[in-house]
């Protein structure tokens, strides 16, 4: 028989755009301290407009870079992906075929196309490879991607986000019932800070690659506290395994959602606000 609690909850818990897929999720929401939000996708919506192209190789021009990186971005989920590939869409540039591909986890991807080496990767992949490269201009506060043509940076993209105004509220409800909430992104810092900053939040880490959002969990758990990780991206799986309460966004991707303990139907983060909170005074009375 299903206990009568988890059959309650699981009933509100629809209601309130929550989808339980571990029947002691719900108990155990009530004593998070510490939640762990993923920022692309979760905090903010994943929207990617492309806003710029800047050449560096002169060899090739601005339809010639996003067209060769659209080669490799065509086996790619994530929203930088998915941006780049509406730019292309819409400058009618004709996707070409990839001779092979690779996923470099959390940092971007690798690839043969025309002949050419291509990869398109994150600043935190030239810093590893000590890659030289173009600093931004300072006040932008995006995304940004590189494309290298046999190992060399031969232009960048530049995306823009938007944070989701539900973002805001979830936030404000988590501080009010003493919950402190981080960001963790695999986004460069200056993104990291201004959305932390905007949200108001407890603090950031950027430049976070996919095993280390699982490392930060466990830092975070040995020092005793009860955690919760909230992702989209198959980045985030690790994290969210390794989370007291793993909660994915229901736009993101299957890997997440199968990983995780709570899904978010409506993808709206005052859902997990909402979530602990009533978790609380449901036990609270029962108690
Ligand atoms: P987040 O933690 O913000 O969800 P990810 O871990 O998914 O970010 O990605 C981290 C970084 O890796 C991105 O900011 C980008 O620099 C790089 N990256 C990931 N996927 C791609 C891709 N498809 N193309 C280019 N760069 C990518
Ligand atoms: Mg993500």
């Amino acid at each position: 028989a299903v206990p009568l609690v988890v059959a309650i909850s699981t009933s509100i818990s629809a209601q309130k755009g929550l989808l339980i897929r571990n029947r002691t999720a719900f108990e155990n929401a009530r004593l998070i301290s510490t939640i762990i939000f993923d920022k692309t996708g979760t905090l903010t919506k994943g929207s990617h407009e492309l806003q710029d192209v800047k050449v560096l190789n002169q060899n090739f021009n601005e339809k010639e870079l996003l067209r060769l990186a659209s080669g490799i971005e065509q086996h790619s989920e994530h929203y930088i992906a998915t941006g780049l590939l509406r730019k292309v869409k819409e400058l009618h540039i004709e996707v070409p075929r990839s001779e092979s591909f690779n996923y470099l986890p959390g940092k971007g991807l690798e690839g043969i196309v025309d002949g050419k080496e291509i990869k398109v990767v994150g600043p935190n992949y030239l810093k590893e490879q000590t890659i030289d490269f173009p600093e931004t201009d300072d006040a932008f506060t995006g995304t940004v991607v590189y494309i290298l043509i046999a190992n060399e940076v031969a232009g960048y993209f530049t995306f823009s986000d938007q944070i989701r105004e539900s973002s805001f509220e979830a936030i404000r409800i988590l501080k009010e019932a003493g919950i402190k909430n981080l960001l963790l992104t695999g986004d460069n810092e200056r993104v990291a800070e201004k959305v932390s900053n905007e949200l108001k939040m407890d603090g950031y880490l950027a430049n976070v690659l996919p095993h280390d959002k699982l490392e930060k969990v466990k830092e975070l758990q040995e020092r005793g506290e009860y955690v919760a990780m909230t992702g989209d991206g198959v980045n985030d799986a690790p994290a969210l395994a390794q989370a007291d309460v793993g909660i994915a966004v229901g736009s993101g991707t299957d890997v997440a959602a199968e990983t995780a303990d709570i899904i978010l139907v409506n993808s709206d983060p005052k859902d997990i606000a909402n979530l602990i909170l009533f978790g609380k005074a449901t036990y609270n009375k029962m108690i």
